[in-house]
């Protein structure tokens, strides 16, 4: 009896252990930060990506935290390493954001600096024997910066260097409402799916929106030639040294940037949103995995 009762439960330990041999659990991110260098090691035997994720820490509306943009790009960034395996190395909480300096908090760092910093620990990550950096931007302010970087990578190195996030030609833009660009119904509802206990949906309040007289009449003769949208663009989200009357406190009373209704954001278009980012880049690294 005693014999019988023990063989059971041999047989039950086995196939449990069978079972995840079988079926690998790949749960976990890779982030550098959480491993040794004898993880990285290893890890280097079987594959040279790393992702980088690029956000800022700068004013999202009363009611949503100042790393918002950091908290959307790393959280992505680990949920594609979920899904593909590839080590995140979050460098920088920082990103170009002096337009927002108007609001306290807010941290900004030059794009030059930025170049720099990030060059600098790709060229040690070479070094190591990583070849293929995906940056996964999701800040705007980012964007010339992530395009520098790229290119420098690309040009001075032997590694190759692509955008993932932000920028990136695998992620469809539009489909978004006009106008909804900072802290608004969309980017609340991201952040209510990433990180709901930040977000405090009783202070979201429908911003007072102040355009120039001059983004004004471009937003109205877009209707008859959209590209003037684009020169629209060009005096939003500006310094405020740059007597444009664009820079974030000049815009919007309470930094949130959007016509739409804030209040009516909700954790499962965020979760929609997400999904089709992360899928998206995850394709593309499997794709991307083949070509060697
Ligand atoms: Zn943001």
């Amino acid at each position: 009896m005693k014999i019988k009762k023990i063989g059971v439960r041999f047989i039950l330990i086995l196939s449990v252990a069978l079972f995840f041999c079988v079926n690998p659990i790949q749960s976990k991110e890779l982030v550098l930060q959480e491993m040794s260098w004898i993880d990285v090691q290893e890890y280097l035997k079987s594959n040279d990506m790393v992702i980088i994720p690029l956000g800022s820490t700068e004013q999202h509306g009363p009611h949503m935290p100042l790393g918002t943009d950091y908290y959307e790009a790393f959280g992505m960034s680990k949920m594609i390493s979920r899904k593909t395996g590839v080590i995140v190395a979050p460098v920088l909480f920082a990103g170009y954001s002096e337009y927002h300096s108007g609001f306290p908090g807010t941290l900004s760092l030059k794009p030059e600096t930025m170049v720099q910093v990030l060059y600098e620990t790709a060229e040690l990550l070479i070094k190591y024997g990583f070849r293929k950096f995906m940056f996964f931007n999701y800040h705007g302010g980012n964007s010339i910066v992530q395009q520098s970087v790229i290119h420098r990578i690309n040009h001075t190195t032997e590694a190759a260097a692509i955008a993932i996030g932000l920028g990136g030609s695998m992620q469809k833009s539009g489909g978004g409402e006009f106008f909804d660009w900072h802290a608004g119904k969309g980017e609340t509802s991201i952040m209510l799916y990433l990180k709901p206990e930040l977000v405090k949906m009783e202070l979201a309040k429908k911003p007072e929106i102040k355009f120039t007289k001059k983004v004004e009449k471009l937003y109205q003769l877009a209707k008859k030639s959209p590209d003037l949208k684009n020169v629209a663009s060009l005096y939003l989200g500006v310094p405020v040294e740059t007597q444009k009357g664009g820079a974030s406190h000049e815009l919007s009373n309470n930094g949130i940037w959007s016509f739409s209704d804030v209040t009516s954001a909700s954790k499962d278009m965020g979760k929609q949103k997400v999904s089709k980012m992360v899928d998206a880049a995850a394709k593309f690294i499997e794709a991307w995995k083949k070509a060697d």
